[in-house]
């Protein structure tokens, strides 16, 4: 590989910088991204980047078992959520007091991963903190290049009406929306909404009964389905009902990453349901669950979680394994990372064939949910809350009048 070749595609950093820095005494992954930047945004070069420090350095580079969680510690995620578990740490402060952290406030890197910890653990008691948030989380919205927003509300199971199709017409007419998209997911993404419009955009489309689809969070995204029985003649079960039943129980739970599914109706897969987190597969004799796909920068096909006979099961299953996966998962990791490093076996034994664990599992998901489960556009478009999304220029004339 010639110096020039790129390594980390993200922040254009070539394999002769990092050498440089290498040579300039760079002897672990941390320095080699303080130096370079190589690695610090999407991770997928890491293993690119330690190769490297490994070929230069030899024996002198040991690369750790379990990376810390950021430089505000020696932790790993793993020991972070143990021991917030054992020792009944509620609150930021108490975990960076108790465990030692080296800095007094944290930083963008373990904020948002303990405020994601501490909301998994502690959901009657934990009050989420948006600070500790990226920018889209906070905003509920995905900040586009220009600094305008997109909108996507929730289509349940890929399906819409007549009603919501003409009040996001509007919407998009009122608003002077620039480009209405449909989207990946089965649904529609209004791209190009300026930040002061958002709660007054939130607050029409909530008007005609939509709600926010969480396409900014680590959350559940969509629920992506085929027509099914109901209109295909190859579907086998109602896979567009799963589908709706699925959205309604998981949304608004928030989850280490992202967290996208898919029903098919039949195994022609017209929903894509085997490259999704989870991806049920419908057949004559009942439901059959994948989990750990991937279509991003990884490409990865489900593997079979369980086969069940009902409707009811396959929901029981699929609710167990999202939280399962709440509460074990390193925050940022995808379902598929998070299973090749805890096993399917593992897994399967929790919420497959342990019927008690499946069964505490769900439970304890519902009772986060009584809590979780509200629609993040509706708590901001009353007038109070609206402040946070006008421009400081306009307040400041405002007050100037
Ligand atoms: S996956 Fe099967 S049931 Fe669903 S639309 Fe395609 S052919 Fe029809």
């Amino acid at each position: 590989m010639p110096p020039e070749s790129e390594i980390c595609g993200c922040n254009g950093v070539c394999k002769g910088t990092i050498l440089a820095a290498i040579a300039g005494g760079a002897t672990d992954l941390g320095t080699v991204r303080a130096r370079t930047k190589a690695s610090t945004s999407c991770g997928s070069c890491t293993g690119l980047v330690e190769q490297l420090l490994a070929h230069s350095l030899g024996d002198a580079f040991r690369k750790p078992a379990s990376r810390p969680v950021c430089g505000c510690t020696e932790l790993a995620h793993e020991d972070v959520r143990r021991l917030i578990r054992a020792r009944g740490l509620k609150s930021m402060p108490a975990v960076m007091q108790e465990l030692g952290w080296k800095t007094s406030c944290g930083c963008a890197t373990c904020r948002p991963a303990l405020n994601f910890y501490l909301l998994a653990e502690w959901p009657e008691t934990y009050r989420d903190d948006p600070q500790s948030r990226f920018v889209n989380e906070r905003n509920h919205a995905n900040i586009q290049k220009d600094g305008t927003y997109s909108v996507v509300p929730r289509m349940w199971g890929g399906m819409t009406t007549p009603q919501e199709l003409r009040a996001i017409a509007d919407a998009a007419e009122k608003y002077q929306v620039p480009a209405v998209k449909v989207t990946g997911g089965q649904r529609i993404d209004l791209l190009g909404v300026r930040k002061e419009d958002l709660p007054r955009i939130w607050a029409d489309l909530n008007a005609a009964g939509l709600v926010s689809g969480h396409a900014y969070g680590k959350a559940l995204r969509t629920v992506k389905t085929c027509v099914g029985s109901d209109f295909c003649r190859f579907g086998t079960q109602d896979s567009t009902g799963l589908g709706i039943r699925l959205e309604r129980r998981l949304w608004g739970a928030w989850t280490p990453h992202k967290v996208k599914l898919a029903v098919s109706g039949c195994p022609r897969n017209c929903a894509e349901a085997t490259c999704k987190d989870v991806g049920i597969v419908c057949v004559e004799s009942g439901y059959e669950i994948g989990v750990g796909g991937a279509a991003g920068m990884d490409v990865k096909a489900t593997e079979r979680l369980a086969k069940v006979a009902t409707e009811d099961e396959a929901v029981e299953i699929v609710v167990a394994f999202v939280q399962l996966y709440r509460e074990s998962a390193n925050y940022l990791d995808r379902p598929y990372k998070w299973l090749a490093k805890v096993g399917l076996d593992w897994v399967r034994a929790q919420v497959v064939e342990d019927r008690d664990s499946r069964a505490a599992l769900v439970a304890r998901f519902d009772r986060a949910q009584a809590i979780f489960q509200k629609d993040p556009w509706a708590e901001r478009t009353a007038p109070e809350a609206r402040a946070a999304f006008t421009p400081l220029a306009h307040l400041a004339a405002e007050a100037a009048e």
